[in-house]
């Protein structure tokens, strides 16, 4: 088995839309601004930017719990299931959030699994204007069957 699986993010990608309280206006004129190229795609996000962005902007955006209440878990479980593949999520970093953990761990699930993810407005402006919006990109991942059978043999 190798080290490695290819996978494919497709020409239509599964976008998850995220914002804390202090970002949120900032995303929604982002969405705005960026609707036409958004409605090529599929989005979902956490509960209440999800349903602020739809009033906003009539995109239709999947929502999943609010982030402290585990909407940042239920997205971080859909990276692990391949059905997620691209993130933008306006963090505020100048403010205390009681699911600070859940936010950490989506980041760090969104770079096991090599997925696109912008932070702040300026990398979203850069990721949605870049070609590969348009095109299939493949990417190598860690095999997780080899992983799993790597690891149940070395703890013997
Ligand atoms: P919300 O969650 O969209 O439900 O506000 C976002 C977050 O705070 O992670």
């Amino acid at each position: 088995m190798t080290d490695t699986v290819t996978l494919t993010i497709g020409k239509q990608k599964n976008i998850a839309l995220i914002a804390h309280d202090g970002k949120k206006h900032e995303l929604i004129n982002w969405c705005r601004d960026n609707a036409e190229i958004l409605k090529k795609h599929f989005l979902c996000g956490t509960g209440t930017t999800a349903r602020m962005i739809t009033e906003a902007t009539d995109l239709p955006v999947r929502g999943y719990n609010s982030g402290p209440l585990g909407g940042d878990q239920q997205i971080g479980a859909k990276i692990v299931e391949g059905k997620i593949d691209f993130v933008i999520f306006f963090s505020d970093p100048l403010t205390a959030a009681p699911h600070d953990p859940d936010v950490k761990a989506l980041m760090r699930i969104a770079q096991v699994y090599d997925i696109p993810f912008a932070n702040n407005k300026a990398t979203a402006d850069f990721l949605i204007r870049s070609s590969l919006m348009d095109e299939e990109y493949d990417h190598e991942i860690i095999n997780f069957k080899q992983n799993i059978a790597a690891r149940a043999e070395s703890l013997k």
